[in-house]
Formats: C-alpha cells, structure tokens, sequence
C-alpha cells in the first residue's frame, strides 16, 4: 500500500511541478497530505492497538482510501485539461489507470471500497477526457468506462473466488475439529474415551501448578457382563449411557470418560483424601439406585480403585496402574467398594498371581487336603455331621486358609473344579462313617452357575456309594443377590435326589427370610459373629433366639458357628440351638482322625466340654 501510494504521489508531484498549473498544484498538494495520512493510519491499523478501536481506525483507514482514490482520478483529470505538455498527460491516466487495475485486485476481498476506488480513480479522468473534447480522449475515455465496468466484474469474480475459498478453509477446519471431537468421544454414552482423557491428562500434567492432588478414579461395573448376556447389548448400552449421566451429574466440576467395556474414569483436581472418599460414596450410592429398562428393574453396584497424584505416582501412566491395582483390590475384596491405592496392593497382586498360577498344580499334585470339623448335638454332645473345609498345605507359603484362595478360584472358574473334588473327597469320607452322620460341603454361587454343576456333585455321591441324604450342601446368602435361573435349577435337582440344603453364615448377608420359604433349607448356620465374635452380646442373642424360633416353625435345625468356649454353648443352646459347631469341640481335622472319633463309640464331647482334637 505504502509503495503504490507514494508511486501515486512521485507521479502526481512531478506533472504539478512541470504543469505550472494552480490547480494541478492544489490536487498534488491534497494527494500527498492524503498519502502522509495514510501511511501513518495504516501503520497505526496495523500494530497493536489494532485490537483496541480497531472500527475507528478501519473507518479512517477507509476513508483515507476514498479520498487518495478521488484526489489521484481529480489530479489525473485536471492534468489532461490543464497541463500542455502530452506526455503528461500520459503519465496522468497510466498512473490513475494502473492504480485502479491494482486496487480491484487487492481489494477484491473488501468489493465496495474496490469498487469504489476503482470509479473515484478512473470515473474524473474519463469526465476530462471528454470534456477536452478530441477523437482519441473521447474514444479513451469509453475505453476507460469500458475498462471499469470490467474491473468491476473482476472484483466481484475475485471476491466471489475469495469468498468461497474461505467457506470452504472454514468448513474444512469445521469437519477437522468434528472428526477431532468424534475420535475423543465415547459412540455410546457420549463422554470422553481412553484417547479424549489422555488428551486431558496430558494437557493437566504438563502445567506443574496443576500436579498437586489430582484424583484418578478407575470404575468398573460389577457384573455387567451378566446384564448384556441376559438381557442383550442394547439394554447394556443403556444402562451404560444411565451411568455416564449420572456420574456426569455427579462430577460436574471433574473430568469422566468411559475407558471402554464397562469401565469409567472420573479425574478430580484440588481436591482433599476427604473430598475424594465423599466422592466415592457417592458414586457408590448413586450408581447402584436401581435403574428401570424395558421393564427390568436394575441394581448394578460398581467396584472403584482410587490413585492420587503425587503420592501414588508423578506420571499419568503410574497412577492409571495403580488406580487399576486399586480396583483390582476393591474387586478381589468382594466389590461394591472404592479402595486407596496403597503400596501392599502390589504384594498382594504378587500373591494372587502365584496362587492363581499354582493353584491347578496344587489339586492334580495333592497339595489340598480336605479337613473335616464336627457338629455336635447341643443337648447330647454328640457329633451329628462334620464340616468338609479345603486346607492347602503349601511348599513354600505354608497352610493356606481357604480365605486366601476359594475367592481366587471362583475368579478364575477353578472353582467348579476344586468344588468337585472337594465333594468327591467328602463324599469318600462319609462312606466311612456311621449311617447317620452327615457331611456338609461348602459350594460357592460361581460352582452352582456352571453349567451341568449338579452332575459333579451328584457323581461324587454315587462315586462313594453313600445316599444322597448324608449330603448336605451349605450356601450363602449372596447366592440370592441376583436372581439366577441356573441356581434355582441346580437347587431343584439336586433336592430331587434327596441331598440337603443348609444356609451358612446367616446373618451377614442379606439377612432375608423370604428365601427360606422359596427354598426348602433343613438346616440354618448362625454366623460364628453372633456367637463369639466382637459384637456377640445380648442384642445377637435376641437375634438367634428369633431365628431359632423361625427355624423352629419351619422344622429346621439352627446351628449356632464359632462356639469357642461353654458358655458360648450354654448362651447358643438357651437362645433355641439345636446344634453347635467350633473350636470348643474340635478344629477341622484330617478324614482318617475324623473316621477315627466316630467309629470308635467313645463320647468325646462328654464334660469337659474342652476336649479339642487337631
Ligand atoms: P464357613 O463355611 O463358615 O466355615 C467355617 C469357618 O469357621 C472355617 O474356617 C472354620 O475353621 C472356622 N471356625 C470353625 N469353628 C470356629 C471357631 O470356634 N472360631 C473361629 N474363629 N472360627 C471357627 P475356614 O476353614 O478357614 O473356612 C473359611 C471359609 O472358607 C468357610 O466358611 C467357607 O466359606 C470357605 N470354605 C472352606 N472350605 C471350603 C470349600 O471346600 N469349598 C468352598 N466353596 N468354600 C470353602
Ligand atoms: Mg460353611
Ligand atoms: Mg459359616
């Protein structure tokens, strides 16, 4: 601009100086103020301030465009009327000619002020060319009319091709940040996926002010599996989508994202451990408010494993491992539950691991043994059954109890393996016992969901030879959490054949006595937490003694757990037990001592009450 300005005036200045002509003279002199003003205004435009008023100096910027366009096309005029010397006149229209050529190109983007300088240039130069009234002006200056006309038309074209080019930029840029957002977001439930939060992450990380107590949440939904297998994926998807919106709900202030399959992630920032776990309880609560869909009410809970940055770690790819090493934990340790990272977690991962590598070794090597431990007859002290409890005597680790492995090898499905044997080797042992002593297995809901689950048990019996009766299979409560098909079939067949049912370790589930009136239970064990342990007392007892009497009306036997010491029994007995089992009487001992005390025909449990075996 600065370049074809000042060219403008060189031009204009010289013709005013050889012209001699006052109003030449006045037009130069107008033009060159003009070009002074305009390359200060431009400049001004251009810099800094270009942001702050930026529509006052646009305004000056064009007018200053208008009036160099009018005093150029002016001194051009002037000069063919005033000045004698033609090549002046020469220089006067090429230079008002080449300027407005220039200028519809340049400004093509802005039409009207191209258009317009483009007339104010040329529009005084065709009007003098005329008005000096020879053939050839009057035939240039139709030629420079023509020449008008066709400079607009090639600004509106240049516009036109400008305009679209920066539709179509826009519209790509558009598509760009769709696909952008499309590859960060979640299909199903519309939250950020794995990519979008490390994005997220990322960017969080890299500002070290924002280091400090970031939360990372890893959530997994228990059991969801079962809802898509049983109900279908697109019932799945919806629940998955019910989820985001809540925990959206939830989490507005923090970052959630779906981590694929039925895994979610909620990102806090500045947030305290207090904070966190109010968080989590949240979660907890809300997500397992039960949902309606398609006419099925359900109640899904969700396992949560917590790292805090900087503590757990001081990169994403550290905590995001041991937020999963976290719900790793919450998951092993029964989910519905959100667990803290901590450093024990990696041994105890360690330890996992072996066990479930060793484990299958352990059952074909002999490594397990079945324990038997009595029940006794409250009143006479006799043994009625024995108890069959796994025992793991391991090369390196020692005894193992069950506790530390049975959930590992429900996990990873050995279970209906180890189930099967366990019962086999039970059953073996009652056939050596008198007819009416009874043996009762442990079986765990994941055995009792497999397929063709009640065949095992069933060929155990035959196996031994002993009658169906002499079985007693004990089950927990949480069998009954989810209502399962498969359990109610495997139930149905097997008391068909005659085999027993006992409910374990009442009292610490759901604590539901509609169950005992769906299923046919001869026998109900009070937890050993209501007997001996720290919160046993008189309110525990007001508890047995309810049960008893319920157990009484429906002709089952209550078998109080855990009887350490005689007045335990005495306080079981009193509340309305008919049978004890503990540590009082005997710990779980191997099937040869166990054969031993019932064939002998001694009364073991005889005063002292003391007498313990193993
Ligand atoms: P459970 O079925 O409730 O078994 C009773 C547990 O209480 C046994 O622990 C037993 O040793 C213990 N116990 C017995 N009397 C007393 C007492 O007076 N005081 C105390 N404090 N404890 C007593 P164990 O053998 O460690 O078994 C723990 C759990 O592991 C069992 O609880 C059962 O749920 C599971 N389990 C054990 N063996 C098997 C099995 O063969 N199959 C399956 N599926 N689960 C098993
Ligand atoms: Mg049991
Ligand atoms: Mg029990």
């Amino acid at each position: 601009m600065t370049l074809g300005a000042l060219c403008g005036a060189l031009a204009c200045l010289f013709i005013a100086f050889t012209a001699d002509s006052v109003a030449i003279n006045i037009g130069a002199c107008i033009l060159s103020i003009v070009v002074i003003f305009r390359i200060v205004t431009a400049y001004a435009f251009d810099s800094k301030i270009r942001n702050r008023g930026s529509r006052n100096l646009e305004l000056i910027y064009e007018s200053g465009a208008w009036a160099y366009a009018l005093s150029l096309g002016s001194v051009a005029g002037l000069t063919i009327l005033y000045a004698a010397d033609v090549s002046l006149h020469v220089l006067a229209a090429a230079n008002a000619i080449g300027y407005a050529a220039g200028i519809s190109g340049r400004n093509a983007g802005r039409p009207v002020i191209a258009i317009g300088q483009t007339v104010l240039t040329t529009l005084p130069l065709a009007i003098c060319l005329v008005l000096e009234g020879s053939p050839s002006y009057i035939v240039l200056s139709i030629c420079i009319t023509l020449f008008i006309v066709a400079l607009i038309g090639i600004t509106i074209n240049t516009f036109a091709i400008i305009r679209d080019s920066f539709d179509a930029a826009e519209q790509n840029a558009k598509l760009a940040e769709k696909m952008r957002s499309y590859a960060r977001t979640d299909i199903v439930t519309g939250l950020l996926n794995r990519a979008g939060l490390n994005g997220h992450l990322i960017k969080m990380f890299a500002q070290k002010d924002n280091r400090d107590n970031i939360g990372v949440f890893w959530l997994d939904l228990d059991r969801f599996k079962e809802v898509n297998d049983t109900l279908g994926h697109p019932v799945g998807d919806r629940l998955l989508v019910e989820t985001a919106k809540r925990l959206r709900t939830l989490c507005k202030d923090d970052i959630v994202a779906r981590f694929g399959g039925d895994e979610f992630v909620v990102v806090t920032q500045d947030k305290d451990r207090r904070e966190m776990e109010a968080i989590a309880q949240n979660i907890l609560k809300e997500l397992t408010r039960p949902i309606r869909l398609d006419g099925h009410r359900l109640s899904i809970s969700v396992s949560i494993g917590i790292a805090v940055m900087p503590e757990n770690g001081s990169d994403i790819d550290t905590i995001m491992q041991n937020a999963d090493l976290a719900l790793y934990h919450s998951k092993v340790n029964g989910r519905n539950q959100y667990s803290f990272f901590a450093n024990a977690m990696n041994r105890d991962l360690m330890f996992r691991r072996e066990i479930e590598s060793e484990l299958r070794e352990a059952i074909n090597e002999d490594q397990l043994e079945v324990h038997y431990q009595p029940i006794v007859d409250l009143a006479t002290n006799e043994v009625r059954a024995f108890e069959a409890l796994v025992r793991w005597k391991h090369p390196t680790k020692g005894d193992l109890s069950p506790a530390d492995f049975i959930p590992i090898a429900e996990d990873t499905g050995l279970i209906i393996t180890l189930g099967n044997w366990i019962t086999a080797r039970a059953c073996e042992a009652a056939a050596q016992w008198p007819e009416h002593i009874s043996v009762c297995v442990n079986v765990s809901p994941v055995q009792m969901k497999a397929p063709g689950a009640s065949l095992g048990i069933l060929r155990a019996i035959k196996d031994a030879g002993i009658s169906p009766q002499r079985l007693e299979l004990e089950i927990t409560e949480t069998v009954f959490m989810d209502e399962d098909d498969t359990i109610t079939h495997f139930i149905d067949t097997l008391q068909v054949e005659g085999i027993k049912l006992a409910l374990d370790d009442f009292g610490t589930g759901y604590s539901s006595l509609s169950y005992l009136q769906s299923y046919n239970f001869s026998k109900i064990k009070v937890d050993q937490s209501f007997v001996s342990g720290p919160s046993a007392g008189s309110k525990s007892d007001a508890i047995i003694r309810a049960v008893a009497e319920l157990a009484k009306t429906l002709e089952m036997e209550i078998v109080a757990e855990g009887i350490e010491t005689p007045s335990h029994a005495a306080s079981v007995a009193a509340a309305g037990c008919t049978q004890g089992q503990g540590f009082l009487y005997s710990k779980a001992m191997p099937a040869d001592q166990a054969c031993r005390l019932v064939t002998s025909g001694d009364p073991l449990f005889s005063e002292p009450l003391s007498v313990a075996f193993n």
